[in-house]
């Protein structure tokens, strides 16, 4: 597939690296190309010359399906800057979470109980197939799940579009998921997001990132 992943992080790079491994063809999006190459983002690029880099929306042009992995308060920009008859049609697998971090850590959510940033980026793009998934483990699990309990813990996606859902699922699973659970409706996207109050306690208690949920039934 030819996946765009918008984002220059932690979270774009690790997971651009992944699906280039498995064949994909992988283009990172970034606002300003030449401000990225001149900035932290060289050394990793020049260490991974099969990730393309272009603008936000000549990546999500050329793509069949879109990653949204930038900030949660940059989500809607970047997608807005990505552009609307790009992103039309297509699967976005958003992994943001919308994190305030105004007030210092722990940041608080900028959006829950009754909406989340997954509905509020479909409101604003009808025609994408927004699927949310991801978002609640680091970015080295998302895509080496068996390093920790060889892969013996939970992943979610939440969407309204069932085949967009099932394609998100297979990417999962090529990344080496073997617990992925189907939600329901974008909706359920409020209960993955606010987990992460709970997901970040959990990190300054454990001191370590490599941790995930388990769900046992
Ligand atoms: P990040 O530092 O949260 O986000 C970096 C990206 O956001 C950059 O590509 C940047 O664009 C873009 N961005 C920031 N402000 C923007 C704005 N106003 N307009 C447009 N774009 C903007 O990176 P990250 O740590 O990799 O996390 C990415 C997302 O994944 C976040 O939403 C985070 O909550 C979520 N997440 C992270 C982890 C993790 O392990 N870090 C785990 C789960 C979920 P430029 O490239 O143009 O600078």
């Amino acid at each position: 597939m030819r996946i765009a992943v918008l984002g220059t992080g932690s979270v774009g790079q690790t997971v651009a690296v992944r699906a280039a491994e498995l064949g994909h063809q992988v283009t990172i999006g970034t606002r300003d190309v030449t401000v990225t190459r001149a900035g932290e983002f060289a050394g990793w690029a020049a260490q991974h010359p099969e990730v393309g880099l272009a603008t936000l929306s000549e990546a999500a042009g050329a793509a069949e399906l879109v990653v949204n992995a930038t900030s949660g308060s940059g989500s809607l920009p970047a997608l807005a800057a990505a552009g609307a008859p790009n992103l039309a049609g297509k699967i976005l697998l958003d992994i943001a979470n919308p994190l305030d971090f105004g007030a210092g850590f722990p940041p608080s959510l900028s959006v829950h109980n009754t909406d989340s940033l997954a509905e509020q980026i479909q409101r604003e793009f009808p025609q994408t197939r927004v699927v949310k998934s991801l978002n609640t483990l680091t970015a080295e699990l998302m895509v080496h799940p068996r390093q920790l309990a060889d892969g013996a813990h939970s992943v979610f996606v939440s969407g309204d579009d069932a085949e967009a859902k099932r394609v998100v699922t297979d990417l999962l699973t090529s990344f080496g998921h073997t617990d992925v659970i189907d939600l329901g409706d974008l909706s359920t996207a409020r209960g993955t997001e606010m987990l992460l109050p709970l997901w970040l306690r959990l990190y300054g208690r454990l001191d370590t990132a490599i941790f995930n949920v388990k769900v046992v039934r």
